[in-house]
């Protein structure tokens, strides 16, 4: 897949990279099988970061609380700008000056696949962005199954979306893993943990 730069010009328009330590964005790969990522970014509001690679950028939304596994609950998904597909493994913390100011910690990821192309109307993953409707198959180690992201109301510049669990084998309304598995799936520590390290680094 062609990685495209002119999608992130946002994204680099925000950042300075002498300052933050967040990749630029020039050196992803697109893979095989499409990835997701999902980041709790612990910024002035807290907020999971949900990613979707379509077309060589990693799609973005804010969810303030997070994913659900239960199908009844609609999360709040305010979309954001492209990041690079590097992103997807970035964990770490950006100085509270700069954008996005905060620590970063990798939730969840893994592959996902586009339901719509295989269900029903063949839509690409772009297709499906455009108009709207995105249904994706996640393959995470914590969020498995049918996820549904719908554009509500408004014009179609307007940034708010709904996250939504499908209900499907993996829809399961008593967990809520958001609570009860906060750590990082690549070091396993809390966003809590990694303020501590770095606060007790700068007592030092
Ligand atoms: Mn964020």
């Amino acid at each position: 897949m062609v990685y495209d730069k002119d999608k992130l010009n946002e994204y680099r328009k925000k950042r300075d990279f002498k300052k933050t330590t967040e990749p630029g964005g020039d050196n992803g790969k697109g893979s095989d099988r499409p990835r997701f990522v999902i980041q709790k970014h612990d910024a002035s509001n807290l907020h999971y970061d949900f990613r979707l690679e379509i077309d060589g950028v990693l799609k973005s939304w804010a969810v303030p609380k997070g994913p659900s596994t239960d199908p009844s609950e609609k999360r709040l998904a305010t979309l954001t700008e492209d990041h690079p597909l590097e992103y997807a493994d970035f964990e770490g913390t950006i100085p509270e000056e700069e954008y996005g100011g905060g620590t970063v910690i990798v939730w969840d990821g893994g592959t996902y696949r586009n339901l719509r192309e295989e269900k029903d109307d063949g839509k690409s993953m772009q297709e499906s962005f455009d108009e709207g409707k995105v249904e994706v198959w996640l393959e995470g180690k914590k969020l498995q199954g049918g996820y549904v992201l719908i554009h509500t109301g408004g014009s179609k510049d307007a940034k708010r979306w709904l996250l939504k669990k499908m209900k499907d084998d993996r829809a399961d309304a008593r967990r809520n893993p958001v609570s009860t598995e906060p750590e990082s799936i690549l070091s396993d520590k809390t966003i809590e943990e990694i303020r501590r390290e770095l606060k007790g680094e700068r007592d030092i």
